[in-house]
């Protein structure tokens, strides 16, 4: 099978879109982007071993790298439009292929996104690009940046599950431990990105970012490029009743806390407008917890009924350290 033969036997799925004027197979595709709106670029890279185990099934690695990607247009407040795929394989793997392309297409079409190209080649490690283009109405993008002092820190969903789901992931003991380990293995193999929501809230939300890296460690993030600090409190944090049974609770904080993956949406907003993000949330199927306050100072407090308590640096994904 040649590479032509892959791209047409895989990738050459969806029907026709009007805003595609020119899809797969011509040097470069061409789209039709709608009036009064600004167009949101984001691409994401997974490679075998470091972004998902290697033992990963080939469906769930084309559902994430959709997500994943699409999780940050959540976090611009966009939506999904179009997406391009650069993959690399150290071989064509026709099994590995269907079940990696029945994966993204499912995801694709979950966000609305339609494949117009790409790339393949071959390499020594099998690495996928995903890049999304997604639109949103001119000024109404949601920026890590926009946050004030005195205003709420929301969270959306259970943080800390898909961490969860990871350690238990290559736990042979697994079929021992309590109910709620299948739920924390799909949170992990199966995120889902919050573009719905994050639609909705863009205009009311001062400030968001998706959550890959661990909550604690994104909403430092989101605070250093806002210009301000705040405090989280830890008695808030939202854990799933799967999350305490399988790890214990003073786990399931740790992981809420500094796991990454969740991809849910972490997000500012001022107290007046409070009912219209719960209303919005409700909406969309989704919880949302205020988790703490945005502060004048720099920097994030941690407090536990008050009481500030230290937080060791450096939780949270980083590759290169
Ligand atoms: P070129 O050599 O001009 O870069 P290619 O032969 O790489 O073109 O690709 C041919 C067509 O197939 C292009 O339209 C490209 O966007 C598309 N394509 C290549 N790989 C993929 C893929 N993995 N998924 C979707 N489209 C792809
Ligand atoms: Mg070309």
């Amino acid at each position: 099978m040649d590479e032509f033969e892959l791209i047409r036997r895989y990738f050459r799925r969806d029907a026709p879109d009007a805003s595609v004027l020119l899809g797969i197979g011509d040097d470069g595709a061409v789209v039709s982007a709608s009036a009064g709106r600004e167009l949101v670029v984001v691409v994401d890279t997974l490679v075998a071993g470091v972004h998902y185990p290697e033992n990963y099934a080939a469906a769930d690695i084309g559902w994430r790298a959709v997500v994943v990607n699409a999780s940050d247009l959540a976090a611009m407040g966009a939506e999904p439009r179009w997406m391009t795929l650069a993959l690399t394989l150290t071989a064509a793997d026709e099994a590995w292929l269907a079940g990696f392309a029945d994966g993204l297409f499912e995801a694709s079409h979950e966000y609305g996104l339609t494949l117009i190209g790409g790339d393949t080649t071959k390499g020594g490690q099998t690495v996928v690009s995903v890049q999304l283009i997604g639109e949103v109405d001119e000024g109404r993008v949601l920026t890590r940046a926009g946050a004030g002092a005195g205003e709420g820190i929301y969270v959306t969903g259970t943080p800390g599950d898909a961490a969860g789901g990871l350690s238990l992931f290559d736990d042979a003991r697994r079929e021992s431990l309590p109910d709620g380990v299948d739920y924390l293995l799909r949170r992990f193999t199966r995120p889902q990105a919050r573009t719905g929501f994050g639609m909705a809230v863009a205009g009311v939300a001062t400030a968001a970012i998706d959550l890959s890296d661990g909550l604690a460690g994104d909403l430092v993030k989101l605070l250093t490029a806002s210009g301000i600090g705040g405090t989280l409190e830890l008695e808030r944090l939202p854990l799933s009743r799967e999350l305490r049974r399988v790890c214990g609770d003073r786990r399931a904080r740790a992981l809420a806390l500094d796991g990454g993956d969740d991809y849910e949406l972490c997000f500012t907003a001022r107290r007046e407008d409070e009912e219209a993000i719960l209303e919005a949330a409700a909406q969309h199927g989704l919880t949302v917890t205020r988790i703490g306050e945005t502060t004048a100072g720099a920097g994030l407090t941690c407090l536990q009924d008050g009481v500030s308590v230290p937080r060791r640096d450096g939780g949270g994904y980083s590759h290169f350290s």
